[in-house]
């Protein structure tokens, strides 16, 4: 072997190793031989098995890193919007048209946002943060509030709940900036506490005309706050994380907070669950979009 294809190989089973890592760390246990995918750069699983210290199974295969950006780019909303409608939400009453239509921007979103003083989050603040990805995703993240790494840096999500968003991001055959990711309130609260209700009504807005701007194909709602805000249900994230619900015709899938993972890692089975439907659910609808 010559150190070229020498070096290449390295490459490859170090690849392996973290794609093994990413799973194990999410709780993936077991493969579906059946719906196996090959890993990136045409690595099997059995392959990527092997090159693992301890055994892994994982159940489901994310697509490859590779996937086609067409996966995650929004294309139709129209032809993506009446299917998931017809078939996700069961017998609940769905609104797929009834997103407003938005002609703004994100940045003037932005800009109306301002160095805001609409409640008082503001004056234990360093900075707003701003949802932040890709202005053309097809999946969009929502959380609660920044916490301290969040008001330092100005982004979303990049302190240790962020770190573990974005190993769930790449384990769905992702990066991070295929996707856009946001919060119901764009201040940190004093201690990390919950945003009030009023806080929550005063910045949530912003979020809304984010999303009529975006129009993304899934909305990830993490956590109460988000749950709550987004689809105004009472009732707690165990007891509605897993099954589709309907923001104004586009797909919710409501899952835990991985800041509550961070404190109960048994739940990231369940978390992972909840993300292998909204994979396949943004494949169906690339497929739906580029066949019509
Ligand atoms: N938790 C959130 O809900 N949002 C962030 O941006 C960071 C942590």
């Amino acid at each position: 072997m010559s150190s070229e294809q020498n070096k290449a190989l390295q490459d490859l089973l170090k690849e392996a190793r973290e794609y093994v890592n990413y799973f194990r760390e999410l709780g993936v246990e077991t493969i579906d031989s059946e719906t196996a995918t090959p890993l990136v750069g045409q690595v099997t699983v059995s392959q990527a098995k092997a090159l693992s210290n301890e055994p892994v199974l994982p159940r489901a295969l994310p697509p490859p890193a590779t996937a086609p950006k067409a996966l995650f780019e929004r294309q139709s909303v129209e032809a993506a919007a009446p299917r998931a409608s017809q078939t996700l939400f069961g017998d609940e009453p769905t609104s797929a048209s009834s997103l407003p239509h938005s002609t703004e921007t994100l940045e003037e979103i932005w800009r109306d946002i301002g160095d805001c003083t609409r409640c008082g989050l503001c004056s234990g603040r360093t900075q707003v943060v701003n949802t932040h990805g890709n202005h053309n995703a097809r999946l969009m993240f929502v959380g609660e509030a920044p916490g301290a790494d969040e008001d330092a840096q100005g982004k979303p999500f990049v302190g240790r709940a962020g770190q573990l968003l974005t190993k769930m991001i790449e384990a769905m055959g992702m990066k991070r900036a295929d996707v856009i990711i946001g919060n119901v309130n764009r201040c940190r609260p004093p201690g990390n506490r919950q945003p009030t209700l009023e806080e929550a009504a005063i910045c949530r807005p912003f979020l809304f005309r984010e999303i009529a701007t975006v129009r993304p194909a899934v909305i990830v709602v993490m956590g109460n706050t988000a749950l709550r805000n987004l689809l105004e249900i009472k009732a707690g994230i165990s007891s509605v994380r897993g099954r589709f619900r309907d923001y104004h015709g586009i797909p919710v899938m409501p899952t835990f907070h991985p800041a509550y993972l961070l404190r109960d890692p048994s739940k990231k089975r369940e978390t992972w669950d909840d993300l292998k439907k909204v994979m396949e659910h943004l494949d169906q609808t690339a497929r739906g979009a580029a066949s019509a």
